[in-house]
């Protein structure tokens, strides 16, 4: 993907059949399904991909647990046969990850055992992994860090894990392989109409401040915690359908949490589930459900969430945690569609939820990452409909995606990385790492620049690698180096990278405590 070449399809097109509008799981989905299905599809991100709730979830590929525990077993079964597409079309992304529950009491190991059993039963032939009872010597095994006082055993069991900001970069690929134009930083600002029925949007370049009117047969909001201000930007007389809830996550390093298995806390002091998951050589520990009012571009993390992490994790673990332990810390907006329920976020429905307004805005919130085929064949659906298109079957259940590989142990880049070994023989400088404990080369950089739409330092720190998540005092010291490189790739002047390192640096020190 190259800007340059998205924006002169975008002048030089006259209607499309589909605009999306947002470039998170949902939006980059649905422009996988309506690309690979032939229609002519532009997606517009008013940030980079994934900078929203979509890079900052868990990054658990999963049928929910708690969903299961909630009797959801609909939502449970469907994510389940997601999760195995997933695995299935996206193998240099995601991968199986053993989980154990510890257990303390017979109820509990009964209780886990044969919820998790059923859990197993639910994903049919798409099963990833046997369920089996451990005793105390096998968990503390696989757990070598957890307080083994009073404890009787666990419960082992399967589920997916990925890269989340890697798989929206992913589908933004495969969507272009099919002929989507994608632009991020194209912000959406309002819509077109004819005969009061939206025919298109108009939205503004971010990075260069230019206007475009874009004509469209039918427009997806796909825009997250977001979906309200669009659908109040279409004067629909449309109450708010949202809730956010705010989840955060803690990383530390694998010290504090040994062996490549991980922790499902099934119930913490107020009835929730906390994981601990080893992830790209560290341990991302959440989450949270805290109901919020405010939503933002960056979400932060409440003194008390945090408080509640460490308090449950230090729980079960034999290593205490302190603040100072903590490399990085992120926050997410949940979209949950909003119900009458008075309760606890933690109980709200994951479905999703697709309204069409009296204009043909076709909206859609809700979800998990782990459905996001299925929620973009859904909405595709509503817009052949809307859009009078002309009708097609859905195929991502067995479409690739971009770089899949029978390879054993792939990097992220799957089959693109011979590219990349490609842009390594321009220069012998290209071989360069960036630190000398991360295996990212200034090849990759410039990959990223230059098929990946990175167009700020942020995006390669945060979202082409995931460096901010892991560690985010070590990017603040790499992102000088970084953002050279990058202005040599892009050529940028001294204001562009002063602006880019300010920029960068204040968003950075969200991330530390
Ligand atoms: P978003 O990712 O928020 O994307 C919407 C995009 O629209 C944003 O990028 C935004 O910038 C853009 N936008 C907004 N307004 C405009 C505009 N005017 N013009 C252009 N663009 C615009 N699910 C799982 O399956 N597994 C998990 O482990 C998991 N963990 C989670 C943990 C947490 C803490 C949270 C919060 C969620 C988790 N989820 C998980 C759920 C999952 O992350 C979300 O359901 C999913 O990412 C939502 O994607 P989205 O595309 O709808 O929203």
């Amino acid at each position: 993907m190259n800007r340059e070449q998205e924006l002169s399809r975008l002048r030089s097109e006259e209607i499309w059949d589909l605009v999306v509008i947002g470039g998170g799981a949902t939006g980059l989905g649905i422009a996988v399904d309506a690309a690979s299905r032939g229609y002519k599809v532009a997606l517009f991100e008013k940030n980079d991909f994934a900078k929203g709730t979509s890079g900052r979830s868990t990054k658990l590929i999963h049928g929910g647990v708690r969903y299961l525990a909630q009797g959801n077993i609909k939502l449970v079964k469907e994510a389940l046969r997601e999760r195995g597409i997933l695995l299935k079309n996206a193998p240099h992304i995601t991968g199986a990850q053993p989980f154990i529950v510890p257990v303390y009491s017979i109820f509990s190991f009964l209780f886990y055992g044969i919820g998790l059993s059923i859990y197993d039963i639910l994903a049919g032939k798409l099963q990833i992994g046997k369920v089996s009872w451990l005793g105390k010597k096998k968990v503390l095994e696989h757990l070598p860090s957890i307080h083994p006082t009073g404890l009787k055993g666990g419960i082992l069991y399967y589920d997916g894990q990925f890269d989340d900001a890697r798989l929206a970069i992913t589908l933004g690929l495969t969507a272009a392989d099919h002929g989507a134009c994608l632009l991020n930083y194209m912000d959406v600002k309002g819509f077109e109409y004819s005969d009061k029925k939206i025919s298109g949007v108009k939205c503004q370049d971010v990075l260069s401040g230019n206007e475009f009117r874009i004509l469209s047969k039918s427009v997806i909001n796909a825009t997250g915690i977001f979906a309200d201000h669009l659908i109040a930007m279409d004067k629909a007389d449309q109450p708010a359908m949202l809730t956010p809830s705010q989840g955060v996550h803690i990383v530390v390093d694998p010290i504090f949490f040994q062996g490549s298995h991980a922790m499902m806390i099934p119930k913490t002091d107020d009835g929730r589930i906390l994981f601990a998951v080893p992830w790209n050589g560290k341990v991302v520990i959440g989450t949270t459900d805290t109901a919020v009012k405010e939503i933002s571009d960056e979400p932060e993390a409440f003194d008390e969430e945090i408080d509640f992490i460490m308090r449950n994790f230090n729980q079960y673990s034999g290593r205490k945690l302190e603040r100072k332990n903590i490399l990085s810390v992120f926050a997410g907006l949940r979209p949950l569609v909003k119900s009458t329920n008075k309760g606890s976020t933690a109980l709200m429905s994951r479905d999703h939820t697709i309204l069409v307004s009296v204009s043909g805005l076709i909206t859609i919130i809700g979800g998990k990452w782990t459905t996001y085929r299925k929620m973009a064949k859904d909405a595709v659906e509503n817009a052949i409909f809307v859009g009078k298109l002309k009708k097609t079957r859905c195929i991502t259940d067995d479409l690739r995606l971009r770089g899949w590989t029978e390879e054993e142990n792939p990097t992220q880049y799957g089959a693109d990385l011979a590219k990349i070994k490609e842009i390594e023989k321009e220069n012998k400088i290209y071989a360069e790492k960036w630190h000398p404990d991360y295996p990212f080369t200034r090849a990759e950089l410039i990959w990223m620049i230059r098929e990946e739409l990175a167009m700020q330092l942020e995006d390669v720190l945060a979202r082409r690698t995931r460096l901010l998540l892991l560690d985010a005092g070590l990017t603040i010291r790499i992102a000088p180096r970084i953002v050279e490189w990058m202005a040599q790739e892009m050529n940028k002047d001294e204001k562009w990278k002063a602006d880019q390192l300010t920029s960068f640096n204040e968003i950075a020190q969200r991330y530390i405590l």
